[in-house]
């Protein structure tokens, strides 16, 4: 496959661009694997790509139930960030930001990431001394991180309504500069395309119904086209976990699926170049390359396997975007969707070997997987070709649920829903 650069496409233009070879093969799923990933989302992806990569391990076959970037890989607001405050979940997204910085050039693929910096906005000197915490925590973790009064907010987004009459008066804020964005589908692209390159089999519509099993151990999947036999099986299905490890004879997991939207606006001039989060409620903000304000909120309140969303939940974000920027109050919403996400009890993911031989399970992720893409799909393989966890995600096993080691980052509770 033509590796993509300057020569690549200058050639190209001069046949005007009829001579692209497709990014990735249209794999025929064979009966048999070293691993079988279940899942082609960014995580299932990107755990095939090190597996190869990383492990030399590339038969391997990631199997998705529809197309590649149909999931919430697909559907996210694309941040990326690692401004987390617990000594578990700090080095591990950091690792992730770091993989982000070298990923387009590792990939060969441009997944536009762009360090535009992540705003959290504080709207009471309580909130302000709890975001000083998580800096102090950042920083003692060797991770970027600035606090700014309501001057630095100002000056770092003049649309943003920072006077002492704003609908929520902003008292200052947690600015990590390295945080940002990417796009989203080009990052399902570029690992798919990468694991391609590398023998992987990427087989779409594939859906997987039933496991195969010896006794207690998994020896491959039943799909929609065949059965086909695995030494290991890999499930990394996001919100559908609950409904895919039913499959398996596990029906209890300390995570549970629920919607959240999405919303896009008309496109603008640059008016907004990094991402802002809203202190006063939920609400996250950014604006995309091709001018569009790209938004979300709280989930839509209530267990759910439909990838969309209701109108109630429309209003709360909008009009927490407008109390925040009054001057995009007139902007049209262009699109919104729902997407499946897999709330886990801490609001922490579980990356894991088990809970049966011969599977491993990569889940929970919350509202944290899309910027943990990299560290995951890297940690998860690991973990597959090694039997043992890395010590990055070490922490995050199934049976911190049982034996109380929570990683509760927000101290909310075991509610996922509030995570
Ligand atoms: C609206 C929204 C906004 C978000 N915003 C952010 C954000 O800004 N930053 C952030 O870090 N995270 C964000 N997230 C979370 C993030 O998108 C997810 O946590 C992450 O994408 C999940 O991992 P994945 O990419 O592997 O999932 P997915 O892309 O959902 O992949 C799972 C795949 O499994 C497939 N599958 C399911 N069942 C089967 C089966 N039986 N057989 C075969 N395949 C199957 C599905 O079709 C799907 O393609 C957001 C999520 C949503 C919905």
């Amino acid at each position: 496959m033509a590796k993509y650069s300057i020569f690549s496409l200058v050639l190209n233009s001069l046949t005007r661009h009829r001579h692209w070879r497709p990014a990735w093969r249209k794999a025929e799923p064979r009966p048999e694997y070293d691993v079988v990933v279940v899942g082609g989302g960014g995580h299932g992806l990107a755990t095939a790509y090190y597996l190869a990569k990383e492990h030399g391990i590339t038969d391997v076959a990631v199997l998705e139930k529809g197309w590649i970037g149909s999931g919430n890989v697909g559907r996210n607001t694309t941040l990326v960030r690692s401004n987390y405050m617990l000594d578990q979940t700090v080095p591990f997204y950091e690792s992730s930001l770091k993989r982000w910085e070298g990923l387009s050039h590792e990939l060969n693929y441009n997944v536009m990431f762009s360090s535009r910096g992540v705003l959290n906005l504080a709207h009471a000197p309580s909130q302000l001394d709890v975001f000083t915490r998580r800096a102090n925590s950042m920083m003692l973790n060797g991770v970027d991180a600035e606090m700014l009064d309501t001057d630095g907010v100002t000056r770092l987004v003049p649309n943003l309504d920072t006077s002492p009459g704003a609908r929520f008066p902003v008292v200052g804020g947690l600015l990590q500069r390295r945080g940002g964005t990417a796009r989203h589908d080009a990052v399902a692209w570029g690992y798919a395309r990468a694991a391609d390159r590398q023998g992987v089999d990427i087989v779409e519509n594939c859906e997987i119904e039933g496991f195969l099993r010896e006794g207690d151990r998994i020896t491959g999947v039943v799909t929609r086209r065949g059965e086909i036999r695995a030494r290991k099986v890999a499930v990394a299905v996001a919100g559908s976990t609950s409904q895919v490890m039913a499959l398996a004879g596990i029906e209890k997991l300390p995570i549970e699926s629920h919607v959240l939207q999405a919303f896009v606006s008309e496109g603008l001039k640059p008016a907004l170049d990094t991402v802002v989060t809203f202190g006063a409620g939920h609400l996250y903000i950014s604006q995309s390359d091709k001018g569009g304000l790209v938004f979300g909120g709280d989930l839509d309140g209530y267990n759910s396997y439909a990838q969309r969303g209701n109108l109630p939940v429309v209003e709360d974000v909008v009009s927490a975007a407008v109390a925040m920027f009054p001057c995009f109050s007139r902007v049209r919403l262009l699109r919104h969707w729902g997407g499946l996400m897999d709330m886990s009890m801490d609001g922490q993911p579980i990356i894991t070997k088990g809970p049966l031989d011969g599977l491993y399970l990569n889940c929970g992720w919350c509202y944290e997987g899309f910027k943990a893409t990299p560290a995951s799909g890297w940690t998860f393989a690991w973990t597959i070709a090694r039997d043992e966890p890395h010590a990055l995600n070490a922490p995050f096993r199934l049976d911190r649920f049982r034996n109380g080691y929570a990683l509760d980052e927000k101290g909310r509770g075991p509610y996922p829903g509030h995570h």
